[in-house]
């Protein structure tokens, strides 16, 4: 196992890039630390399968190097990195059988047979596949396919990583659950760096212990799933993280005071004056809903989703949410939102602005 570094990386697919549009991977440092279980999130197009490829060694990064340990494997082939990949759609041998499927990286490797067959019967069990061990590949359902996959990604357990992308996809909803479960457990077994690269941020916050959050090409926030939720670094995070996202309202902000749309909000810090595209951000689950004081808004629906309502309401045009926990009455009159001062974020062109108003700077 090892720690991964990828230093002043960036990949463009453009044999002669013009500028920094035409690179998939802007500029990155970041560091994978060894045993770490990380969720690799963004929406589409981001650069996710991008970065993972060009760990596995599948792509070579236009700039930069990329180091496991002290070693540097930037040209090195994929077959000498040791790593274990796990695709979207299944990569299985169909003539041959579940068993001899999930052996192979075992066997070509030549571990000694009693160990092959205790380990394909423990991954076998893991991915509920037992009772199939002795079918051929062929004939079996995409989803039954895609669990041998996931199997023989993880039968081996001398890896320096093992890499996921998007690999539930094609798996029921019940068993994406059971399957997630399963990984968590392995990975707290074994110990691997694990990176699961996914779009979908329930899938990111639940198997993840750190989050890596990605937009237009670069690592915007790394985190746990409370540091998204608590301190979003970029707008990117707060609106992605969360359901529904974080609130933003365009601010003029001086000191601990932000003026939207020409009504005065405390904020919980003082800011200084940030220059820029000027932002406040606040997580629905800290707006509540008032007759007399705050934003006068205008409330166009509310969402009963079980143990909360969400208030969808409109400021000038601009969406805002609240969530309202149950047990919270709500009367007609109640058209002013209130935000609480602590739970205001400060953005200057997207990234988060630190209190006694220091520019933003670019998470690692
Ligand atoms: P998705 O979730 O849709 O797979 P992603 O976040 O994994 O997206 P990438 O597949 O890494 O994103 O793509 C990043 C950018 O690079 C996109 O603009 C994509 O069109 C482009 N791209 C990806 N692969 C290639 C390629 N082989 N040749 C040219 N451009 C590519």
């Amino acid at each position: 196992m090892a720690r991964i570094t990828l230093s002043n990386l960036a990949h463009s697919y453009f044999a002669d890039p013009k500028g920094e549009a035409d690179f998939a991977l802007k500029q990155m440092d970041h560091v994978w630390e060894d045993g770490g279980a990380y969720a690799l999130l963004g929406s589409s197009g981001c650069g996710k399968t991008t970065l993972l490829n060009i760990i596995s060694g599948l792509v070579r990064p236009s700039q930069g190097r990329v180091l496991f340990g002290d070693r540097d494997v930037t040209d090195a082939a994929t077959s000498d990195r040791n790593i274990a990949q796990v695709f979207q759609f299944p990569v299985v041998y169909d003539t041959m059988t579940v068993r001899d499927n999930l052996a192979f990286p075992l066997r070509n490797r030549g571990m000694d047979p009693a160990y092959v067959a205790s380990r394909v019967a423990q991954i076998a069990r893991m991915i509920g596949m037992e009772a199939e061990l002795g079918r051929k590949a062929r004939g079996l359902t995409a989803d039954a396919k895609q669990k041998i996959s996931l199997g023989r990604g993880m039968v081996r357990e001398d890896v320096n990583a093992i890499l996921f992308d998007e690999p539930l996809t094609v798996i029921d909803p019940h068993m994406k659950w059971e399957l997630r479960t399963q990984l968590k457990s392995l990975h707290r077994e074994f110990g691997h760096t694990m990176i699961y690269v996914t779009h979908d941020q329930t899938e990111a916050l639940t198997f993840a212990d750190r989050v890596v959050v990605m937009y237009d090409g670069r690592v915007v926030q790394t985190g746990t799933p409370q540091d998204l939720f608590d301190t979003p670094e970029h707008t990117f995070v707060g609106y992605f993280i969360g359901s529904p996202g974080m609130n933003l309202l365009e601010a003029a902000v001086e000191g601990n005071r932000a003026t939207v749309a020409g009504v005065s909000l405390p904020l919980g810090a003082a800011y200084g004056t940030p220059r820029g595209h000027v932002q406040i951000g606040i997580r629905p689950e800290f707006v509540s809903l008032t007759a007399a004081e705050g934003l006068p808004v205008t409330i166009r629906r509310i969402e009963d989703v079980g143990r909360h309502r969400i208030v969808r309401a409109d400021f000038n045009g601009t969406e805002i949410n609240a969530v309202v926990e149950e047990g919270t009455t709500l009367s007609p009159d109640m058209t002013r939102l209130v935000f609480a001062p602590e739970r205001i974020g400060v953005y200057a062109d997207d990234w988060r602005v630190s209190p006694q108003g220091r520019q933003p700077g670019r998470a690692a």
